[in-house]
């Protein structure tokens, strides 16, 4: 079996000419050549003028895409673009946000919405597994030459997100949102076995550091490719001195034999070392802060007891508690105010037990299903009951499309309803990072970044096609298992240490 290989390259702008020399490269050197359904899968969670650095730039793809045709074989039958970006969000607005439907229009690409296409089951059969099923779109299923091009980002819950935690978005909002909790990490392990890609290509010429959804700039310089994403992975947590042991989705994948995370294992070539990759990524940003120390000197105090017990964790990393700092984030971005405006808050995760300082007029926000307390505020006895569910209980085929407009109505509800009290239950598993952005715009009388008036029209538009053609898609019976799809069962379907390389 072959060693996986990264390569690193120096490539200083979004010169498409200059990624597609890079990736053709890639390609010949790791003996790749693209056939059947081909697939490439950016990281595009958002996009547009507020989101600059938050997905896989456009300039980027291109060169991917002109190597890939470069390099086919005559039996390429499809090249495409597939992606589901955040959830709520149209993922025809963050495509139309990121400019990918000229690019795809003058390659001749197939686009898929993975928020409009039919999803299929895979069965899963590692011992560890969250659920015995998962759901992904057929595109995914089917794909042949499976292409993740994720963006070099920080990540608030995770540490770092590259190609591993890109699987996120192989999933349409339903099946998304089902584990997205304190098991997160586990949830992104079971993607692995859904499929695993040929070729990644990490888009870390702009980096984002910091955060997620609002990542600030910074310019590394680097195109990371390889054969293996684990290794990939592992090389890009070295680049910015993070043992890959301590990402706890690439520690999983590592256990499940998806590849090597120590580099005397990893054969690492290219044009620029690993130690000069890692002085350029001097001082960026990671990811991984605590929701209570998130917003320390702001008016909004948190407090994070335990999610349920299942997993073993101690805090919900991968839920409520980091939809909040996403949601704070995006406000500040429509609105520099955010922080002046906000009243001081409470917000309260978890089976919290420690006081809640909150003084007369301060509102206190119980959030997700697992929150739980009891003692006294403002004078009154308070007991917060747990509304969580197993997930055992959760049927993927029961879950429901969450709708923006539909959470607008239901927060607005909610809100109205407690307007004269001060304390209020925010329920759901997770709470979403959208329900957390109209839940602060109500408490601290913010602009509500989906009335502003620079993307209504777009975003609006975008939403009643995406619903439209869903609704067509429904009336003819698009839905789930697919005639014809029998599975799984091409070599990149199979975990490292089954694939012949
Ligand atoms: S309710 Fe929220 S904090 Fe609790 S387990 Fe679910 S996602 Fe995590």
């Amino acid at each position: 079996m072959r060693r996986p290989t990264v390569i690193l390259r120096r490539c200083e702008t979004y010169d498409v000419a200059q990624i597609r020399g890079i990736v053709s490269d890639a390609l010949e050197r790791l003996d790749l050549r693209p056939h059947g359904r081909t697939l490439v899968k950016p990281n595009c969670v958002a996009s547009g003028r507020y989101f600059p650095h938050a997905h896989t730039r456009v300039e980027f793809l291109e060169g991917v895409f002109l190597a890939l045709k470069d390099r086919a074989t005559g039996e390429m039958t499809e090249l495409a673009l597939g992606e589901r970006s955040g959830i709520t969000m149209p993922t025809r607005y963050a495509f139309s946000g990121a400019a990918y439907y000229p690019m795809a229009e003058r390659l001749g690409l197939t686009v898929h919405h993975f928020d409009e296409t039919s999803q299929v089951e895979i069965k899963l059969t590692h011992p560890e597994r969250l659920r015995d099923s998962i759901y992904v779109p057929e595109p995914v299923a089917r794909a042949d030459f499976f292409v993740n091009c994720p963006k070099f980002k920080a990540h608030p819950w995770t540490t770092v997100t590259f190609s591993m935690k890109n699987y996120i978005g192989i999933q349409d909002d339903r099946h998304r949102l089902i584990d997205h909790d304190h098991r997160l990490h586990e949830k992104v392990r079971d993607l692995q076995h859904v499929l695993q890609p040929r070729l990644v290509a990490i888009d870390a010429i702009t980096a984002g550091e910091g955060r997620m959804l609002t990542p600030k700039p910074f310019h590394l310089g680097l195109v990371i490719l390889g054969d293996n994403q684990l290794a990939v992975d592992s090389v890009s947590c070295a680049i910015l001195g993070i043992d890959p042991l301590t990402v706890e989705h690439l520690r999983l994948a590592f256990e499940s034999g998806f590849g090597p995370v120590d580099l005397a294992a990893i054969d690492v070539v290219g044009d620029i070392s690993l130690a000069d990759a890692q002085k350029r990524a001097h001082g960026f940003e990671k990811g991984l802060i605590r929701v209570e120390d998130y917003f320390q000197g702001s008016n909004i105090r948190a407090y994070a007891g335990p999610p349920p017990a299942d997993g073993g964790h101690d805090y919900c990393w991968g839920g409520c508690p980091g939809a909040i700092e996403e949601a704070i984030e995006i406000l500040r971005m429509y609105d520099a105010s955010t922080d002046a405006k906000m009243p001081p808050v409470h917000v309260v995760f978890g089976a919290y037990e420690g006081e809640i300082p909150a003084k007369d007029g301060e509102r206190v926000v119980f959030i997700g299903d697992c929150t739980t307390w009891k003692g006294d505020l403002h004078g009154k006895s308070v007991q917060i009951a747990s509304t969580y569910v197993d997930r055992s209980k959760k049927n993927p085929l029961e879950a429901e499309r969450p709708d923006i407009f539909g959470k607008m109505i239901s927060t607005e509800k909610l809100l109205w309803k407690a307007r004269k009290e001060d304390i209020i239950r925010m329920t759901g598993c997770p709470v979403s990072v959208a329900e957390h952005v109209l839940a602060l715009v109500k408490l601290g009388g913010l602009k509500n970044p989906y009335f502003d008036p620079r993307e209504i029209f777009g975003f609006t538009s975008a939403y009643l096609s995406s619903r439209t053609r869903n609704a067509i898609a429904r009336l003819f019976g698009r839905a789930y298992n697919v005639p014809g799809f029998d599975g799984r069962g091409d070599a990149s379907l199979m975990p490292f240490e089954e694939r012949e390389i």
